[in-house]
């Protein structure tokens, strides 16, 4: 008789938790007999790419038959420029979710200790258990990363520390303040990356410079991704940005080919059209404007959002809410998966989007309280 093969898999993969997805579009199309679905569930760019990612993604795939840059040149380059530093201060991964994921395995031993808050992204949980590390998960305070609580947390166990800033799912920020009375207690032993996915969409000024501390040689890694504000997720392009000793440690660990040869010239296209970015940056905050007063007046708290998604409290079942919504069209994201079962997650959509949104919830509330 052969074991079981959950007995040959390596322990530490069985306590991987699934990730739950936002559901495609088409899937509740078929699903619930609907046309004219709309998905507020992923925090993806209502917009779209940039015309410009598009005609390049099109003329890049004429020439799919070569294996991509390995070194992605033209887009680290590029990238460099804008942020003012050195190409050898990049890594370019498939999703800022490899870049995760390349982090533990090039720093975590088995056992080690990895911080962060609770909520927040899933993706810190999976590449830990992953490489069998050790989770600890500080409770936000009001819907805010507790740096102080964490920074009381470092053991000299403590290898990582991932820190979301904006939040997802609660889109509050950490500011230039905390975050450098947090930098003074970290030792030099221990990363700090910060998770900058919403970056672009941020307008508070207190926002810290993460830079700063890369500049100043610091152990920081801080990551950014094309697939939020860019409108690129489907193509799968985040990068780290770290010293070149850091980023000498990721890229052994990375694949020669991991970033595709039509994300490369999507991304490139994409970061060349600043004037798309502004524009969705424009629409998010005005998208935003108008859903707090809108909850406001409907008596609802929610999160201050520095990204491009709010955190609602709908004082009710966020599942049932979340379900209603489906059926008549609108998907969000129900806050139980965050262990918050009150509450909704919603990407701010076009003012269309928004007005439906609203539209919509105000039916389901008054359905399910009266
Ligand atoms: C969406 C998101 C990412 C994932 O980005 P990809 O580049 O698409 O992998 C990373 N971090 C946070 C906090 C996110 O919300």
């Amino acid at each position: 008789m052969s074991r079981p093969i959950n007995e040959l898999a390596r322990p530490s993969i069985l306590e991987i938790k699934p990730y739950f997805p936002g559901k495609p579009i088409e899937e509740v199309e078929r699903e619930l007999g609907l046309t004219d679905v709309i998905k507020l569930a992923s925090n993806e760019n209502p917009l779209g790419p940039s015309p410009q990612a598009v005609a390049a993604i099109k003329k890049a795939a004429e020439k799919v038959n070569f294996y991509p840059d390995s070194n992605c040149f033209y887009l680290k380059e590029n990238l460099a420029k804008h942020l003012g530093i050195d190409p050898g201060m990049l890594i370019i991964g498939n999703g800022s979710d490899e870049l995760l994921k390349l982090i533990a395995e090039a720093f975590l031993n088995e056992g080690e200790e990895v911080i962060c808050g609770n909520p927040s992204f899933s993706e810190y949980d999976f590449v830990t258990q992953i490489m069998a590390g050790k989770m600890i998960q500080i409770p936000l305070q009001n819907l805010t990363y507790d740096l102080r609580s964490i920074a009381d947390r470092i053991t000299p166990s403590t290898k990582l520390i991932f820190i979301c800033n904006p939040n997802n799912p609660t889109g509050t920020i950490v500011t230039y303040q905390e975050v450098e009375e947090f930098m003074k207690r970290v030792p030099d032993d221990v990363l700090v990356i910060f998770d900058e996915a919403y970056y672009e969409y941020v307008t508070d000024p207190e926002f810290p410079d993460s830079l700063k501390y890369i500049h100043q040689g610091r152990r920081v890694i801080v990551l950014r991704t094309f697939s939020k504000i860019y409108g690129l997720a489907g193509l799968r392009v985040g990068y780290g940005i770290a010293t070149p000793d850091i980023i000498d440690c990721l890229m052994r660990v990375r694949e020669p080919f991991n970033v595709n040869s039509i994300a490369q010239a999507g991304a490139l296209a994409g970061l060349a059209d600043q004037v798309w970015i502004k524009q969705a940056k424009e629409v998010n905050t005005q998208g935003r404007d108008y859903l707090y007063r809108e909850l406001t007046a409907m008596d609802l708290e929610y999160a201050p959002t520095q990204g491009n998604f709010i955190f609602i409290n709908v004082k009710t079942d966020g599942v049932e809410v979340g379900q209603r919504m489906m059926r008549a069209g609108v998907i969000v994201r129900p806050g139980n998966i965050f262990g918050y079962p009150e509450y909704i997650r919603v990407t701010i959509g076009t003012k269309e989007q928004n007005e439906r949104f609203i539209k919509v919830l105000r039916q389901v509330l008054t359905e399910l309280k009266g």
